[in-house]
């Protein structure tokens, strides 16, 4: 059966006008969908029975069951949920203690293939996520925050698992309902999608309408170093990656976030930051440093926080905005890459 928390506001009006119902029943249930997440047709108060009984014949909801919950000792929580086929995903609730973030997933596991991602090591790839089990994961850590933080949940990163690029248009769509004001109403100033670079992705999303913010990332400041770390990289090259960086058309206030994990011995020397310095002269970009947070799916050693810290001055001292992100979620396996919805033992 179709899923009626997967459709956009103009598929909805087509529902109900082939339903010869006024159009503003489609509003109203579109408010219901997406503004108030209901699970179930019962719950629309203001819409006939009569229509609600229509629908319910040809639509359903999408199946998402939360089935555990973790909560880090810095405040985040991770959310396992269950869908429909019985996989499961994981999404995470961020606190540093000023703001709330959402961490959102895409797909179940990803096939990238980096190679210091528990996701992908534990996971393979199993499927896509449909529009309504992405904004299913939004609509339960929306209602978390606010029962829990007692604040609203302004920020989105899609950094879960998955690449969001390779499930670009159920990403698409879901981002146009996110973004709308009649449904789940962020700010495109507050959501960041997360890349390891797939460059067709990129020149589709920032195609579209209203592009949001863009993280690509680049974890090698080489050709080389970034292929054995990055397999996308045979595909994408590097030097065709920040090409295609340095050319697409960004909203003047808005910059590209370069990340870089830095590898204890493989990525993270001063003559690594100099490289990289060079490489991404003129990209309009600030840099995230991320230190690898340990995998028991990767042999990669966490870096010298002095190896950290002068990376993170030599692209200061050469007028890079550089920021070494926290890591949040650590102590229940829901940090950057850490991600593997508990499948063969990764999580806790
Ligand atoms: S880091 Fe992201 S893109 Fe790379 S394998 Fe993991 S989930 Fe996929």
């Amino acid at each position: 059966m179709k899923k009626i928390d997967c459709l956009s506001a103009l598929e909805l009006d087509d529902v109900i006008k082939s339903f010869n119902e006024q159009s503003f029943r489609s509003k109203q249930i579109y408010n219901w969908l997406y503004h108030n997440n209901v699970t179930s047709f019962d719950m629309m108060t203001n819409i006939p029975s009569s229509l609600r009984e229509k629908l319910a014949k040809e639509y359903q909801f999408t199946y998402f069951e939360e089935v555990k919950r973790l909560t880090s000792s810095d405040g985040s929580i991770k959310f396992l949920f269950k869908l429909e086929d019985n996989q499961h995903i994981e999404s995470v609730l961020l606190s540093d203690g000023n703001r709330i973030s959402g961490c959102i997933s895409t797909q179940i596991g990803c096939r990238m293939g980096c190679k210091f991602c528990a996701t992908a090591a534990a996971v393979g790839f199993k499927r896509n996520l449909t529009v309504g089990e992405i904004l299913n994961q939004v609509a339960v850590l929306r209602k978390s925050a606010e029962e829990l933080f007692d604040e609203k949940l302004l920020n989105l990163v899609f950094m879960g698992m998955g690449e969001p690029l390779d499930n670009f248009e159920n990403l698409k769509k879901a981002l146009e309902i996110l973004l709308d004001d009649n449904a789940f109403g962020f700010s495109h100033r507050k959501i960041t999608v997360s890349t390891s670079g797939l460059i067709d992705g990129i020149k589709d999303f920032f195609a579209m309408e209203t592009p949001v913010n863009l993280a690509v990332s680049i974890n090698g400041p080489n050709q080389h170093i970034r292929q054995e770390i990055m397999p996308i990289s045979y595909k994408y090259p590097l030097k065709d990656l920040i090409n295609t960086l340095k050319n697409v058309e960004i909203d003047k206030r808005k910059r590209i976030t370069l990340e870089y994990v830095l590898l204890g011995g493989i990525n993270d020397s001063l003559s690594h930051a100099k490289e990289f310095c060079q490489l991404i002269k003129g990209v309009k970009a600030k840099v995230n440093l991320i230190s690898f947070n340990g995998s028991p799916f990767s042999t990669f050693k966490t870096p010298s926080e002095e190896n950290v810290l002068q990376f993170q001055e030599y692209l200061i001292n050469n007028n890079i905005t550089v920021f070494i992100r926290k890591k949040l979620g650590q102590d229940i396996s829901g940090a950057c890459g850490q991600l593997a919805a508990e499948y063969k033992g990764a999580g806790r």
